[in-house]
């Protein structure tokens, strides 16, 4: 069982091309769509999290779509909670696509699991508190 979260950004020539489901076909990787952002003629991207396939498989499946164009890179920077600034509002739960960021209940207390994280950033627009935050901004590129 392999399982990674990548990040894949579409030139506007490629972005309307069904290449993803690709590696299901091709190279037998089962992968959830984290969130993703396409539309024609313009610069795409998405954030998979493959979630079962074989080390060989994953890295013929990212030598495919790098070849028809797609770039590859893996989230190195992670996302941290402030809790000294969090307010347990509930705003980024609702936005947040892995369930990294839920409500415990009865407590009504936001707990944010990083092991979770996709990094898509969507909870770092949400909070009206600005708790949440980025450790860097760097990526690497999947060779
Ligand atoms: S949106 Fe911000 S303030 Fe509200 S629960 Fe999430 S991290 Fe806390
Ligand atoms: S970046 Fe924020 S919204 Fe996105 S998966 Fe991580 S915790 Fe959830």
């Amino acid at each position: 069982m392999y399982s990674k979260i990548v990040i894949l950004t579409f030139p506007p020539e490629v972005a309307q091309k069904a290449l993803v489901c690709q590696l299901t076909k091709k190279y037998d990787l089962l992968f959830n769509i984290l969130s993703a952002k396409i539309s024609n003629q313009k610069q795409g991207y998405m954030v998979l999290e493959i979630q079962s396939g074989s080390k060989s498989g994953f890295n013929k499946g990212v030598r495919y779509l790098k070849d028809k164009g797609v770039s590859v890179s893996l989230p190195e920077h992670q996302i941290f909670k402030d809790e000294e600034i969090c307010t347990h509002c509930g705003a980024c739960t609702a936005v947040c696509p892995t369930d990294a960021l839920h409500i415990k209940r009865p407590e009504m207390e936001v707990i944010f699991d990083k092991d979770k994280c996709s990094v898509c950033e969507l909870c770092i627009l949400t909070c009206p508190s600005r708790a949440m935050g980025l450790f860097s901004a760097e990526t690497q590129d999947v060779e």
